[in-house]
């Protein structure tokens, strides 16, 4: 096989000649999502275009057409798994939906009262909730591995955790925090000596790792398609033949059964009896499509070629003082988690997102680490085999200024004026949309948002508590309400957040002096509109503007 070409391979994927904020793309959130090749896409539209028809039902040739390939998609995931039976390949619509499965089919036939599941610190939401909705039900109790000083699940002290009760092990093969690989085989045969089944998260190892899973002999292995270049809403469950003949179905309906009568069902046989209802057909045939694409560049030769791309990234990232790694160690696969002394996570973020980079900050699905961490959130740069050296020099380049701009240089700060002062809120609002006028593109905003941000006093830490506390904004902030004798409000707030402490003055400037019931008719999406921010902000940005929003109308009719 020919050596791996990167400017090759990128330009299978569309989406990333495109600018974003007027700055070519650099997409680091492939942890996250991955973008898509055409040949996924036109696979998609394919299906849709030339055989749309439904899977396994009719006796027409579009149907015989799609059921063909959709099974064919089962084949071709069976030998990228190395899975024994095709039929323990099971389509779900991803990995969340593949845990709940196993939760309710066989936690709900087999945990029994004080029965243990054990999990770790570092897992997704997708693996901790669904088991702790089976164990509240059955009476069960959550156990949760601790983690050594790199980030992976501590082998030395599993001892400790099984024991006879022991059911369920359910842990990352590699989580989306750490991207380092777990001590999956000393689970597993663990788990084994105590009878309990397995579950391994594979949604971050599916694109990174050979998977073979007669080797691994875990007992269900989950995964999502688009975290491999594939469509979303496709995953796929793995599960031992025995153990999936023994589970009750999950959901019932179309597709599952053998029989239906109002006398009794029967339910079909393996994979169907797990797939109720119509499937994501076109998405499965489409996801067949990117494990083709995947193999004919080979899984080995990008992965070897993300290895190195993940060295230099990481060590360009140590020269930084300020950068501090949320594990020790150099990660496994292109997921690289930190956080920079003295700045919040989602300003680094913001800032690099009106650059064209996009990254993910925050918790990361994974609010139990953060707190095992002891971390608010962090930053993660996530790799792929289509991102390049210059790419990462870039990111580098302006992460660094960044960082040295969010020094407290007065002479940084072109907007001084307070604007939250006791004029009309007409005035404060008007001149904020002229001054956003002036500004040209989404980088200039932000900076004008950032440098906001420094103008805004510090709120008195006695008022940071738990009633003022704005709930549904991913930072940590604050809005604390008072209302003079002619019944105007006047708002203070705080955040930890730069972004959205620049926010704020910008929400303020409208609100500050107005009455309840200016209050509440004030149209706060047309006031961003004017100001050419609705379109720039990113969604955790908008929920930190609605929830700011609700927190002063809920102020103004309560107060
Ligand atoms: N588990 C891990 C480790 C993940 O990274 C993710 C998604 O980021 C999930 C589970 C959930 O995957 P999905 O949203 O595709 O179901």
């Amino acid at each position: 096989m020919n050596k791996f070409d990167v400017s090759i391979f990128r330009k299978h994927f569309p989406l990333l000649d495109k600018k974003v904020n007027n700055r070519p793309l650099v997409y680091f959130d492939n942890g996250a999502t991955t973008q898509k090749p055409a040949v996924v896409i036109a696979t998609e539209v394919e299906v849709y275009e030339k055989f749309n028809a439904n899977v396994h039902r009719a006796s027409h040739t579009l149907s015989a057409k799609a059921t063909s390939a959709f099974e064919d998609a089962r084949i071709e995931v069976q030998r990228f798994i190395k899975a024994k039976h095709l039929d323990e390949v099971i389509w779900t619509s991803g990995t969340t939906a593949g845990i709940n499965l196993i939760a309710q089919s066989w936690g709900h036939e087999n945990l029994q009262p004080g029965d243990e599941i054990l999990l770790s610190h570092a897992e997704h939401h997708a693996n901790i909730v669904p088991w702790q909705m089976i164990a509240e039900k059955k009476g069960a109790i959550i156990k949760v591995l601790p983690l050594t000083s790199s980030g992976v699940i501590d082998e030395n002290l599993l001892d400790n955790y099984f024991n006879v009760k022991t059911k369920i092990v359910s842990f990352s093969h590699i989580s989306n925090v750490i991207g380092k690989v777990n001590p999956i085989k000393r689970i597993i045969s663990l788990a084994k000596k105590y009878k309990a089944i397995t579950v391994v998260d594979g949604a971050q190892a599916c694109a990174h790792l050979s998977l073979n899973m007669e080797s691994l002999d875990c007992d269900f292995y989950v995964f999502s398609a688009h975290k491999m270049f594939g469509p979303t809403g496709v995953g796929v469950l793995y599960g031992r033949r025995e153990l999936l003949e023994a589970m009750p179905p999950y959901q019932g309906g179309g597709e599952m059964i053998k029989s239906v009568s109002f006398n009794g069902t029967t339910f079909d046989k393996l994979p169907f009896k797990f797939e109720a209802g119509t499937p994501n057909y076109a998405g499965v045939i489409a996801f067949a499509a990117s494990i083709k694409f995947i193999n004919s560049f080979g899984l080995v030769k990008l992965a070897e070629y993300e290895q190195q791309l993940t060295k230099y990234c990481y060590e360009k990232l140590t020269q930084i003082k300020l950068v501090e790694f949320v594990a020790e160690g150099k990660p496994d696969i292109g997921v690289i988690s930190f956080t920079v002394r003295g700045s919040h996570n989602h300003d680094i973020a913001s800032g690099l997102d009106a650059n064209g980079i996009a990254l993910r900050s925050g918790h990361h699905c994974a609010m139990p680490l953060m707190e095992y961490l002891k971390l608010t959130g962090c930053i993660r740069v996530s790799l792929a085999a289509y991102n390049t050296f210059s790419e990462v020099d870039f990111f580098i380049e302006k992460l660094k200024l960044l960082i040295q701009s969010t020094d407290e240089n007065p002479d940084n700060i072109i907007f001084t004026e307070k604007v939250t002062g006791q004029v009309s809120h007409s005035d404060n609002e008007m001149e904020m949309i002229e001054r956003f006028n002036q500004l040209k593109g989404w980088d200039s905003r932000h900076r004008e948002i950032m440098l906001l941000g420094k103008t805004l006093d510090r709120m008195d830490k006695n008022l940071c508590n738990n009633t003022s506390l704005i709930q549904g904004c991913e930072s940590n902030a604050w809005l604390y309400g008072s209302k003079n004798p002619q019944g105007e409000f006047f708002f203070r707030c705080d955040s930890d957040a730069k972004v959205i402490r620049g926010l704020m003055v910008i929400i303020l400037a409208a609100f500050q002096n107005m009455t309840s019931q200016q209050i509440l008719m004030f149209d706060n999406h047309a006031y961003f509109d004017e100001l050419g921010l609705t379109q720039h902000l990113s969604p955790s940005r908008n929920n930190g503007v609605k929830a700011i929003v609700e927190k002063i109308r809920m102020l103004a009719t309560q107060v």
